[in-house]
């Protein structure tokens, strides 16, 4: 086999086609294939550029993959995932199985409503209307997607997809987008994560238009994670080298340390919103400072510091002062609000 392709794991046979994801700091992405009877199900793709499909494709060949019994499967709406839908189904008539949530979702880019309602989010937290429209076109995650809206076949929490005699039951976890899905073995006790859990990269979490509490949420899926039986975690980028249960306890960890730090920032700074409270938070980024960071990294970081901020929203220790000056204050001391999480913590422990 060539380096492009590893054997994960026999009975039932599971192959990892390597997709670069070139200029990116994911790297890479794990396009994972289960074969068994003659049924094969891919699980994700790669970007819609040209050097994510000839890698899936020359994995598709080394792997004797033909037209017949051949089901996609994505964990969820990413463009990084879904990119390559149409190539990789292009000549057969399987399925392309993807969570009703985050179809609805991809339904929505493709009315364009999506990006528009996100810009404008972004606009009322400080990123400048210039800043927005530098950025659209540049941005990865709307540039690679793929061509038109694919059919999806619709999933669910507890749907069964089967491939020859083995399994696989999808759990849903909301957090990194709104419906993502994890596939699960239990036999075996196998389970792809999907972007749910990394192994040496943190989870992004962001902001979603209709979305209250992608953290709260993401948070829980991390718990809900955590009680299922796992012997070998998947993960769809990079590799995982670590025992899947201290790394979830690792990422949780992260979020409160973040989370304080947020708290830290909006006491510092009263009214601030969202780009500002970003521009005061630790990245990690090689040393440059807010102002040297790339338009695109702003915009993660802003996301993924408004979804601290709605955690603590919703949990009454910041308000979000609309129309006013769109800024966030404390709601009461910082002492409070660090007493507060700690006990909001203790519902996540084991
Ligand atoms: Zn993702």
């Amino acid at each position: 086999m060539s380096e492009l392709i590893t054997k994960i794991y026999e009975n039932p046979n599971i192959y990892r086609i390597d997709v670069p994801l070139p200029n990116n700091p994911l790297r890479n992405l794990n396009c994972y294939v289960i074969q068994d009877g003659g049924e094969t199900l891919v699980i994700d793709t790669g970007f819609n550029r040209e050097v994510c499909k000839e890698a899936l494709l020359a994995g598709f060949a080394e792997l004797g993959i033909g037209n017949e019994h051949v089901n996609l499967f994505l964990t969820h709406l990413h463009a990084d995932h879904s990119g390559l839908a149409f190539a990789a189904m292009k000549g057969r008539n399987g399925k392309t199985y993807i969570s009703k949530v985050d179809y609805e979702y991809l339904q929505k880019v493709d009315q364009g409503e999506y990006w528009e309602k996100t810009d404008e989010a972004f606009i009322q937290e400080g990123f400048t209307r210039e800043a927005v429209e530098e950025l659209n076109g540049q941005n990865p995650a709307n540039e690679y997607e793929p061509e038109r809206l694919f059919d999806g076949a619709l999933v669910e929490d507890g749907d069964v997809i089967s491939v020859g005699k083995y399994d696989f039951r999808v759990i849903m976890v909301p957090g990194h987008t709104p419906g993502q899905a994890c596939l699960y073995n239990e036999e075996q006790k196998i389970l792809f994560t999907a972007d749910h859990i990394l192994f040496d990269i943190t989870p992004n979490i962001t902001f979603w238009v209709d979305v209250e509490d992608s953290l709260g949420d993401y948070l829980d899926s991390l718990v809900k994670i955590r009680e299922v039986d796992i012997a070998v975690a998947l993960p769809s980028h990079r590799k995982n080298d670590m025992d899947v249960y201290v790394r979830i306890e690792e990422i949780i960890a992260h979020h409160y340390e973040r989370l304080v730090e947020t708290l830290e920032a909006v006491e510092k700074f009263p009214n601030a919103h969202g780009t500002q409270v970003a521009s005061q938070l630790k990245w990690s980024m090689r040393g440059k400072t807010w102002a040297e960071f790339p338009l695109f990294q702003k915009w993660f970081a802003i996301g993924e510091t408004l979804s601290h901020l709605d955690y603590l929203v919703v949990r009454g220790m910041v308000a979000k002062n609309i129309g006013e000056t769109n800024g966030y204050t404390l709601l009461k001391s910082i002492g409070e609000c660090e007493l507060e999480l700690q006990e909001i913590w203790k519902t996540y422990e084991k």
